[in-house]
């Protein structure tokens, strides 16, 4: 990795806490070249090639479609599980056993060590685990592949969108630092109540453990409420804004070898991919002068969810495994 794009990783990580993402400094000299040609481009040249690429464009949910179905397979085997007493995957979401395995969610393993003031032996094993999948799978892929409430958040966000678009409600963005205060203050009350706080208002959780055991009538009506508020007042809250869990995932995805890459040459700048993204912050790079290398991994806050990979008219998004060819 060249130096400049160690900065950019480094930079990605403190956006991913929260800070704006700011124009580079240093930008390699390759990609310098792309920028001086793109600028040189007569503009209504360059709006009949986007005009061309969205006419010729089908719109794709290749990677939407296999995530959702993941999705629902990876909650539904909990269900089934359960209903039948098969013992395949027993436990919910926070805390289970896989044909044997332990499993156990990094973020509740976290906060039940930080409760009883020790490193617990079985939880260690269990989290190992689950550490070195979510390694190689991606970190916060978690939250786009497995997380329940991501799917109503994302039913949700459409409706959001069809109101915004007639009108009727506007996104109010909340500073992102919000997330890092929330995981701060609840690792501290783990710490100071010996109780595992976040785990009564954690949607995930809630969701997980309602399709599997039936949920309080409180607890839903909590998700609920989260819901109308992403609904007719911040776009995404929950998860853009305040849950520790996708914080805690994004840190191990700092490692992940599976990510989305983005290729400077062939982008139009058409901005589809930040229009559907959860976290937009970290496809700054595509903005257009912004990329300081011909080629730029996207950083760990994404969740790899491919909604970018799928909307990208010219395919300048792709996803790949770090130091294989891409994958699709
Ligand atoms: S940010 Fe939290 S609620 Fe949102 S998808 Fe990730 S784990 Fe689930
Ligand atoms: S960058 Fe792409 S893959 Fe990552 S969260 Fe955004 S839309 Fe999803």
């Amino acid at each position: 990795m060249n130096k400049i794009l160690q900065r950019r990783f480094v930079d990605q990580i403190l956006v991913m806490f929260g800070r704006e993402s700011k124009k580079p400094e240093q930008i390699t000299e390759r990609a310098q070249k792309v920028h001086e040609l793109k600028r040189m481009t007569n503009k209504a040249e360059l709006q009949a090639a986007k005009d061309a690429h969205r006419a010729h464009q089908e719109k794709s949910h290749k990677w939407r479609n296999r995530r959702w179905a993941t999705l629902i397979f990876a909650n539904l085997l909990f269900v089934v599980s359960f209903a039948l007493d098969i013992q395949i995957l027993e436990g919910a979401l926070t805390a289970s056993r896989f044909i044997g395995f332990h499993l156990i969610d990094l973020n509740s393993a976290l906060q039940v060590m930080l409760a009883h003031k020790h490193i617990i032996t079985n939880l260690f094993i269990g989290t190992g685990t689950v550490l070195v999948l979510w390694i190689l799978l991606g970190g916060r892929t978690f939250c786009s592949w497995v997380c329940p409430y991501h799917l109503l958040a994302e039913w949700a966000e459409k409706i959001h969108l069809w109101l915004a678009q007639k009108k009727l409600v506007t996104d109010q963005p909340i500073d992102r630092r919000l997330r890092t205060v929330f995981w701060l203050v609840f690792a501290l009350l783990a710490v100071v109540t010996g109780y595992t706080v976040y785990e009564a208002i954690s949607p995930t959780g809630i969701v997980s453990r309602a399709l599997i055991y039936g949920g309080s009538v409180l607890a839903m009506l909590w998700v609920l409420a989260l819901l109308v508020f992403e609904v007719f007042f911040v776009r995404r809250a929950w998860c853009r804004y305040a849950c520790p869990i996708g914080l805690t995932y994004g840190v191990v995805g700092i490692v992940s070898p599976l990510r989305v890459k983005y290729r400077l040459e062939s982008c139009f700048h058409e901005g589809d991919c930040r229009k559907v993204c959860l976290v937009p912050h970290v496809l700054d790079t595509v903005i257009k002068g912004r990329a300081v290398d011909t080629e730029v991994p996207i950083g760990p806050d994404c969740t790899r969810c491919g909604l970018c990979v799928d909307a990208c008219p010219t395919g300048s998004l792709k996803f790949e495994v770090k130091g294989l060819s891409k994958l699709m």
